[in-house]
């Protein structure tokens, strides 16, 4: 299975593509991840990468194509993977064709999660992520058992510093004007499924299920 998951910031993407990779076994490559990572670490890449990603605004196309490229290196993705916040402008989406065509791959689906820009406002502000493990949580529809206390690792729950309310505004604006687009875009190439994202996890959870069961099994009808 190779999937994306497109969405504005906010939509559910991380929380989603947690149970799609658990229960098809591939890996989620998320680029914000990537780039968190090594904005921590202090390499040359997340030097060169923290400034648009503190301002809320879409880091340079080359580089997040040639991080993606070197991640699709890795042995893991033999079967498949699950793509979060990548890509998120159509030169993006261009790059990514022409690798996977040098590859041999093409994509499985692409799953674009709809929410309403208030609801989108209120989760970021209530998103909380587990300083160790990455786990996340919202204050208001998904909290931790313990306030401010990661139930799986009991690690320390922070907000993300580009969840400032300013910082989310600017993301959301830049999600309209670039990222948006690609609906278009995958939906002319056929691999667009739209899931109805407000609701309970588990609700948005067996929409996709179902979504992709679907696609499988037109799949497998057709041989
Ligand atoms: P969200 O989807 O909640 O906005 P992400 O973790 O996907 O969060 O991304 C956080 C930030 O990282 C983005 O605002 C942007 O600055 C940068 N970023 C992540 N993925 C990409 C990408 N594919 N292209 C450009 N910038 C990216
Ligand atoms: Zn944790």
């Amino acid at each position: 299975m190779r999937i994306i998951l497109l969405g504005a910031p906010g939509s559910g993407k991380g929380t989603q593509g947690d149970r799609i990779v658990g229960r098809y076994g591939i890996p989620r490559i998320s680029t914000g991840d990537i780039l968190r990572r090594q904005i921590a670490e202090g390499t040359e890449l997340g030097r060169e990468a923290q400034q648009y990603v503190d301002r809320g605004n879409l880091v340079p196309d080359p580089l997040i194509l040639g991080m993606v490229r070197d991640r699709l290196q890795q042995g893991d993705v033999e079967n498949g993977f699950l793509l979060d916040g990548f890509p998120r402008s159509i030169p993006q989406a261009e790059g990514f064709d022409a690798l996977l065509l040098r590859q041999g791959k093409r994509l499985d689906l692409v799953v674009k999660l709809d929410v309403s820009k208030r609801l989108l406002i209120e989760r970021m502000a209530g998103r909380r992520v587990c300083e160790k493990c990455g786990a996340l949580y919202n204050v208001k529809s998904e909290p931790p058992r313990k306030e401010g206390v990661c139930d799986r690792c009991g690690g320390p729950l922070t907000q993300r510093d580009d969840d400032a309310e300013e910082t989310v505004r600017q993301r959301l604006a830049v999600y309209e004007k670039s990222t948006a687009p690609l609906i278009d875009y995958y939906d002319a190439q056929e691999l667009l499924v739209i899931v109805e994202a407000e609701g309970s996890v588990d609700e948005v959870d067996a929409r996709i299920r179902a979504a992709l069961d679907a696609r499988t099994g037109r799949e497998e009808g057709a041989g």
